[in-house]
């Protein structure tokens, strides 16, 4: 069987009926990038830059962020490879950054939040981005958008940035794609609004579950209501998916389950373009994939999404997956 996952390398994911989807990898580090290939990522739906940042002592030089973001793009060879700007706060702590205490860390200060304020820790991470656009297929992505509001502040910064190169020649990707995390809630709500402000979106449905559920996705104690199969977490995805097609954009995810094969067929039935997880769940997502058709994934989908319970979605999911697989 492992064997058989293997030779799945190479070839799309195509379902029966000849819809493909893109199946990307999640990377923390530029060491990931091995991986990916090897798991036969399409590309790279989420490159996490909050190494570049954690156990230090002071803000990582524009230099250091330009080699790891090239050594990327370089080693994709032309395929997407889609960079989040810094995701810190919440539950990561920079020492050489003042964060106060917070009563409610993951409703804090954080992310795009925290960019917006540091302009020039932000500028210097655009900055490099940009530049090692130059070297690759890259994308830029915000985190943590909640409103139309943050992604034109965050555009003004980028355009600032990029007059400053042009104005010394450095050479950036002039068409460079950006798109944010669809984390938060009231994101989800209003994407027909935010579909008109980017190139592109991807689901965090980590962030999206827990912000959507009320439940902190580390406690453990209340992990039974944290659930991807509940009706309103596959409605938005849906109000997501739908807003950005109706623009001519497409819709990644990055959260975990997009590497979840029990999901597979639902996310396939919403029209989810890009599928980003951890390499090693890739063969195993495309195999589920190929074995399937577009019209009965869209078929199901409509099925489970008159259910009413996130238990009895799964029990569908499930007995839709046993007979595909
Ligand atoms: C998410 O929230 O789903 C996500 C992919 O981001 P992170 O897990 O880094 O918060
Ligand atoms: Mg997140």
């Amino acid at each position: 069987r492992v064997e058989k996952l293997k030779e799945l390398k190479d070839l799309p994911a195509v379902t029966t009926d000849g819809r493909q989807s893109m199946l990307a990898a999640n990377i923390g580090t530029p060491n990931d990038v091995e991986g990916a290939l090897k798991n036969g990522a399409e590309g790279i739906g989420l490159f996490r830059t909050e190494f570049l940042y954690m156990n230090r002592n002071d803000f990582p030089t524009e230099e250091e962020q330009f080699e790891a973001y090239k050594y990327v793009a370089e080693k994709m060879n032309g395929k997407p490879v889609t960079i989040r700007t810094l995701d810190i706060g919440g539950d990561k702590k920079l020492p050489y950054l003042n964060m106060p205490e917070e009563m409610n860390p993951f409703l804090g200060y954080r992310a795009i939040r925290l960019c917006l304020d540091e302009k020039e820790m932000f500028k210097t991470q655009l900055r490099a981005l940009l530049r090692a656009s130059a070297y690759g297929n890259i994308l830029i992505m915000y985190p943590m958008i909640s409103s139309v509001v943050e992604v034109r502040k965050a555009n003004e910064i980028l355009n600032e940035v990029k007059g400053e190169l042009d104005q010394k020649g450095i050479k950036y990707d002039k068409n460079i794609k950006v798109g944010i995390m669809v984390e938060i809630p009231s994101a989800a709500v209003t994407a027909d609004l935010l579909a008109k402000e980017v190139d592109f979106f991807s689901i965090g449905t980590n962030d999206l579950c827990q912000y959507t559920l009320a439940v902190d996705r580390m406690n453990e104690r209340i992990k039974d209501y944290y659930k991807p199969f509940n009706p309103a977490i596959l409605r938005l995805i849906k109000n997501v998916i739908d807003a950005s097609h109706k623009e001519g954009i497409f819709t990644a995810m990055c959260g975990e389950m997009a590497g979840d094969p029990l999901t597979t067929v639902i996310l396939l039935g919403l029209g989810l373009d890009e599928f980003s997880m951890s390499a090693s769940s890739i063969p195993n997502i495309k195999n589920i994939i190929r074995n399937v058709s577009y019209e009965k994934a869209k078929e199901f989908t409509e099925m489970v999404l008159n259910m009413s319970t996130p238990d009895e979605i799964e029990e569908a999911s499930r007995k839709i997956l046993y007979d595909i697989i």
